[in-house]
């Protein structure tokens, strides 16, 4: 027969779907908003709707359909598919996704981080199209990663490789939610930008950014367009977080000797006031032999990576979760 998997994004805005073929085709398409108003059970019903909703507009037949994986926001555990405590999906703690989903739809279920996931999409499909070794980035609400090596995703022991946002970046720095000081997401993250922005007000920093919007709300993009435009506070700020995410990617050149570095995410829409400060730090502090191959751009496929990702990781053998 001609198989077919189901790929789903679950993320904390939308739940997207689709039907995949080997060649990693989409069809069958589904996106709605996440439900999170009905926590775990209907958010779990959703999905398993929107599947069966790809299937039969896809025009496959269920007996081709092999397995669904579902690339889901961490911290999870790959190994049990069981979700632990997700920020971007509240009121979810210990919740079985992967037995909950086997159950309604008779079929092999695997869960895999997303960021894992939208790493794989970005090296079939996106900036690392031809090359062998890529790192992905995203830098958004938090930081996640996911590293591909000699074209094989790294998933680790348990399913947990590739968390960048959890390297120390400062060991005197503030507490993340992981418990740790000084992991790049609590200095870097869009939410790290706009945390910081307000402690730097409340300790009598003055910024142009309070003129549009209240400092207790502004966020990263706000932060950013301050910047932008000359705001001196906003800027330093900006920058330092920059630098940050600039010192993650000189750990990764250093461990992986990648071909490239996709960085992606909601605050890579600040272009260059991102993209420069990490280049700079990038020149100064990698080795020269990594440094002189590496390429580090922007991700290329914006909200279509997680469902990519999580079909490319059907058709890839994996030791974790079958
Ligand atoms: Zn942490």
């Amino acid at each position: 027969v001609d198989k077919r998997s189901i790929a789903v994004d679950l993320g904390g805005t939308h739940v997207r779907t689709a039907v995949s073929d080997e060649s990693l085709h989409l069809a069958g398409r589904t996106d709605a908003p996440t439900l999170l108003e009905l926590g775990p059970e209907g958010i779990i019903d959703q999905i398993v709707r929107q599947a069966r909703q790809s299937v039969s507009e896809s025009g496959v037949s269920w007996s081709q359909v092999q397995t669904l994986v579902v690339g889901a926001p961490g911290p999870l555990d790959a190994t049990s598919g069981v979700m632990l405590n997700p920020p971007n999906l509240p009121g979810w703690e210990n919740v079985p996704l992967r037995l909950s989903l086997e159950a309604e739809l008779e079929i092999p279920v695997k869960v895999a981080n997303d960021a894992n996931a939208a790493a794989l999409g970005e090296f079939y499909f996106g900036a690392g199209r031809g090359n062998r070794n890529l790192v992905y980035i995203t830098v958004s609400t938090g930081i996640g990663g996911g590293v591909v090596v000699e074209g094989r995703l790294v998933e680790g022991a348990s399913g947990t490789a590739g968390e960048i946002g959890h390297t120390t970046i400062d060991r005197y720095g503030p507490v993340c939610k992981c418990g740790n000081k000084g992991c790049l997401e609590v200095i870097a993250s869009g939410t790290a930008i706009a945390r910081r922005f307000r402690e730097g007000l409340a300790a009598g920093e003055r910024s142009i950014v309070t003129e549009w919007v209240d400092g207790d709300l502004a966020t990263s993009a706000d932060v950013a367009r301050g910047a932008q435009q000359g705001d001196r506070f906003a800027l330093a700020l900006f920058t330092d977080a920059a630098e940050a995410v600039g010192f993650g990617v000189v750990n990764c050149i250093h461990l992986f000797n990648p071909d490239v570095i996709a960085i992606g995410g909601g605050v890579t829409k600040a272009g260059r006031l991102l993209f420069e400060p990490i280049q700079r730090v990038v020149e100064q502090y990698a080795l020269a032999v990594p440094r002189n191959v590496v390429r580090i751009v922007q991700a290329e496929l914006e909200e279509d990576v997680g469902l990519i990702g999580a079909a490319a990781l059907s058709w890839t053998h994996s030791r974790v979760a079958w």
